[in-house]
């Protein structure tokens, strides 16, 4: 079964937040296992201390390496063998998460530790001695590593095999590269009963029943979209010389 580990300050935010749609029921059915692991259970301070201030000065305090260290090596050794875990801390100065992230981590035998940060994030030392990446959501700053620990964890569950049932199938969608209509790009808009609300009605070729004019406009579409929101996708997207013409009209 696939193992994700938490490490946070929040175990129970996080435990509570992931019991719900998808991943809880990935969960209940044995398809994904999580553990949280409370960073103050590895502090050596009576006070369950585990930050302190930055060395060279500046505002905020640091979450200490030895803790963090322990408490990841302890999950670790929890697994008792198999092929090592992928291993990430949530920064807002990392690497940018993306769909094809979640595909490998998804596709990796070992599963996934994630390391959630806090304050003014954690000692620079962590990550090479943990071996691991560091993983922005986007170019914001949380307050803490938890709500990007729970988009990661969501982002990969949810493409572990059996996990999603037909209706909510991870095929044609944002950002996948392999989909035959989204190729990377932004996903077409969709529409379901009633056919008119408040005046606005379904586009037409979607009641056709014409699986082809269906698949064009729904590649249009998503070129369109692509390009007014994310035109940085559009290269990905795959465009070719007469859909770039056809969408620039
Ligand atoms: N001082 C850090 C900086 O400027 O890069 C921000 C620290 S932030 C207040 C506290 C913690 O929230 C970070 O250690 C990290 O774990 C998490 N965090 C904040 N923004 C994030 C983002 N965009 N992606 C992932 N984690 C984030």
């Amino acid at each position: 079964m696939y193992v994700v580990d938490v490490v946070t300050l929040s175990p129970e935010a996080v435990d509570r937040a992931l019991q719900e749609g998808v991943v809880g029921r990935a969960r209940q059915r044995q398809l994904v296992r999580l553990r949280l692991w409370d960073l103050r259970e590895f502090s050596r301070d009576p006070h369950r201390k585990v930050d302190d201030a930055p060395f060279g000065s500046g505002r905020g305090m640091v979450l200490m390496a030895p803790p963090v260290v322990a408490a990841a090596e302890h999950a670790i050794e929890a697994r008792q063998g198999g092929p090592p875990p992928r291993v990430l801390i949530t920064a807002a100065n990392g690497r940018l998460f993306r769909q094809e992230t979640a595909r490998e981590l998804a596709r990796h035998p070992g599963g996934l530790v994630v390391v959630c940060g806090r304050y003014e994030g954690i000692d620079a030392r962590v990550a090479p001695l943990l071996g691991a990446e560091e993983v922005s959501i986007g170019d914001y700053v949380l307050s803490g590593g938890e709500a990007a620990a729970l988009v990661v964890v969501d982002a990969v569950v949810r493409l572990l095999p059996g996990v999603l049932g037909d209706p909510e199938s991870a095929g044609e969608e944002s950002f996948e590269r392999g989909a035959a209509l989204t190729r990377g790009g932004l996903e077409f808009p969709q529409y379901t009963r009633p056919r008119r609300f408040r005046g606005l009605e379904v586009p037409e070729v979607l009641l056709s029943g014409d699986h082809g004019a269906i698949a064009r406009w729904r590649r249009l579409q998503s070129l369109r979209l692509t390009l007014e929101r994310r035109p940085e996708l559009l290269d990905a997207a795959g465009l070719s010389q007469e859909e770039r013409a056809l969408v620039e009209q």
